[in-house]
């Protein structure tokens, strides 16, 4: 395991309107240094506002953002050390996997060697040595995401989030990288923020849950307190769902 520093978040009464659209009303939440905390809700519920504005894809319409008690409300994105994966993993299509890999560590700067060596070590992480020449329209679904993930993890951000990253992938598929995104967190132990609607993949994965519904968050607790501990009739129904 590497030597890191674990980073914790916290949202303070934060706010988010898109004109008339409440997308995420007043929120507080702390997210502890290393857990895995997912976000779990219906479609509309305000998951990927919240991740865009720990981020700072958007700007909060009000409230304050920490990062290890620092305020980095307004921080610019770069400055705010966030790795995100998308569920549509965002490659770019003329770039082999070792160069989408290797971008975020190009635009920091860093030399040849310290590029060979973290991608060759992130392409390992994500079981896709060899692959390192292919483009994404040569690679399944699923590796074109393990290539969106190891372009995350390359240059060690503090916080992964993660948005619906196993959305588009079959059902069996799904569960095998469920495995895999678990193992990756107790590999390297940084602080995971990861969005799905699936409560099951939320029930598999998680340290924490965060069940959200219309812009707000309903309940924050453990696997086992959400499934056996229901706060509220929506709660119940939506953890209770089998697929
Ligand atoms: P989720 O990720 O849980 O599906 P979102 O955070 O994407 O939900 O959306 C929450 C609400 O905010 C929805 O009503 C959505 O239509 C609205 N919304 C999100 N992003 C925008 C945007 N860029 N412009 C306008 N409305 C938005
Ligand atoms: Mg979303």
């Amino acid at each position: 395991m590497r030597e890191i520093e674990l980073t914790s978040i916290e949202l303070k009464d934060v706010s988010k309107s898109f004109g008339s659209v409440f997308a995420l009303r007043s929120t507080s939440l702390s997210v502890r240094k290393g857990e895995f905390l997912t976000l779990l809700g219906p479609s509309g519920s305000g998951k990927s506002t919240l991740l865009n504005l720990i981020s700072g894809g958007y700007p909060a319409s009000s409230g304050r953002i920490l990062l290890n008690g620092k305020d980095i409300t307004n921080a610019p994105p770069r400055q705010r050390g966030i790795g995100m994966v998308f569920q549509n993993y965002a490659l770019m299509p003329h770039m082999t996997a070792f160069d989408n890999i290797a971008y975020p560590l190009r635009v920091r700067g860093y030399s040849k060697d310290d590029i060979r060596t973290k991608v060759t070590d992130a392409l390992a992480r994500v079981g896709l040595t060899g692959f390192e020449n292919r483009k994404p329209k040569q690679l399944s679904g699923g590796q074109q995401q393990r290539v969106g993930i190891a372009r995350c993890i390359v240059y060690s951000p503090a916080i992964i989030m993660m948005d619906e990253p196993l959305g588009a992938l079959d059902k069996n598929l799904r569960e095998q990288m469920q495995d895999e995104i678990k193992i990756l967190h107790r590999e390297i132990g940084t602080t995971f923020i990861y969005v799905t609607h699936d409560q099951e993949e939320a029930l598999n994965m998680s340290d924490r849950i965060c069940l959200m519904n219309n812009g707000g968050i309903v309940q924050l607790g453990t696997p086992d307190e959400l499934y056996f501990q229901p706060i509220s009739r929506f709660a119940a129904q939506f953890i209770g769902e089998s697929n």
